[in-house]
């Protein structure tokens, strides 16, 4: 299995480098075999080729399975006029790989439960919820524009959604709640925009061939409250762009520890970009301080997503639970009494109890 490493600026290549760590464990244990090949993204490549985004990267992206993807970014660049700023190289790949869906799993390991914003009891066990979010229609990419009127301007922005869009994406999170809890909640605003209502419509409808899947239908208002009163309900969330990048951030925050939250964003084949939500942190970069669990977890999603390995990816994930378990931390997630080590001990540490 080809995957493309991207480690990127600031925490990126040292966190990274601890997820292929964990995946040659993963390799060692089941028998596989990964073939690793690097690129350079954000202001690693500027500094080299002078563009956030070379063609050779885009070329070693297509060539693989998937891509695993560190973070970009840092003040160095931060001047550089729009199109060349790391952030331009990271939209791009997202955009050349023909991505569709965004899944952010939103999960409170029983371990870190005081790390959370929300009061134990409403934690219980912890909670695990995946936010699937649409990412190529809805009002970021409709029909926009500025007009003046008597005494100023008016603007907008139009949401659009096409039945295809919709199916695709719908058909994606059912498949995926099958190897979950088997609960769908679709959230969307059918009660006030048009492009929801069809939204609804599609997704009930590619429902009905999911009969092993529960499907709830909410309204984004309702879920934004339903995240904070009574997360457990939970299992996918499907949803459209705009309320998909919300809701995900707010679901994030659940678990109240950004070094612990990976993604992944799927398209039509099985080709995926794994990357941690976090940034590139330069504040801690090079320092072995950052949290390197988003990006394993990432790397775990990997094996899930793109290479169909429940087992292995279930291996990783249990591994992480276990070093938790045994009491090590990051700073990032540190409690009081906790083992504080650093990124490649806690990389060695995840490959060691696989
Ligand atoms: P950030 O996520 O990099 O950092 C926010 C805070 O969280 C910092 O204090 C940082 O030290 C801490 N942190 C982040 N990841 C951590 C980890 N794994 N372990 C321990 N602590 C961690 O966000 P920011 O500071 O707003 O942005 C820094 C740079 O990253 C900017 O250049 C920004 O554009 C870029 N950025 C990139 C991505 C990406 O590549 N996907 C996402 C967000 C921000």
């Amino acid at each position: 299995m080809k995957i493309a490493v991207i480690p990127g600026d600031g925490i990126g290549p040292e966190v990274v480098g601890q997820a292929i760590v964990v995946l040659e464990a993963v390799a060692q244990k089941f028998g596989h075999r990964f073939e690793f090949q690097e690129a350079l993204l954000g202001g690693a490549a500027l500094d080299v080729k002078g563009v956030p985004l070379p063609d050779e990267t885009m070329e070693i992206c297509l060539k693989s399975d998937a891509v695993l993807l560190g973070a970009v970014g840092g003040p160095k660049w931060d001047n550089l006029p729009g199109h060349l700023r790391p952030e331009a190289g990271l939209l791009g790949i997202r955009k050349g790989l023909n991505l569709f869906a965004n899944l952010r799993p939103a999960k409170v390991f029983p371990q870190l439960k005081s790390n959370s914003t929300l009061k134990e009891e409403a934690l219980g066990e912890g909670i695990d919820i995946l936010v699937v979010r649409e990412l190529t229609g809805d009002i970021y990419f409709g029909e926009k524009g500025r007009a003046k009127i008597p005494g100023g301007e008016k603007a907008w922005d139009t949401a659009v959604y096409t039945t295809y869009e919709v199916e695709r994406v719908a058909h994606l999170a059912f498949r995926i709640a099958r190897g979950r809890r088997r609960k769908v909640t679709s959230v969307d605003k059918a009660n006030v925009l048009e492009s929801s209502r069809l939204w609804r419509e599609v997704v009930s409808k590619v429902g009905e061939q999911y009969n092993d899947v529960e499907l709830n239908l909410m309204y984004v208002d309702n879920a934004a409250m339903q995240l904070i009163k009574n997360p457990h309900q939970f299992d996918v969330i499907l949803t459209t762009n705009m309320f998909g990048d919300i809701l995900s951030d707010e679901a994030a925050m659940l678990t109240g520890s950004l070094g612990m939250l990976p993604s992944a964003s799927l398209g039509e084949g099985r080709l995926g970009l794994y990357e941690p939500v976090h940034g590139s942190a330069p504040d801690i970069a090079g320092q072995d301080k950052a949290n390197p669990i988003a990006t394993i977890l990432s790397a775990a999603m990997m094996l899930r997503y793109s290479f169909y390995l429940e087992e292995e990816a279930q291996a990783v994930e249990n591994a992480v639970s276990k070093v938790l378990d045994q009491g090590y931390r990051t700073s990032d997630i540190a409690t009081p009494g906790a083992k504080i080590v650093g990124t490649k001990e806690m990389g060695s540490l995840i490959a060691q109890n696989m």
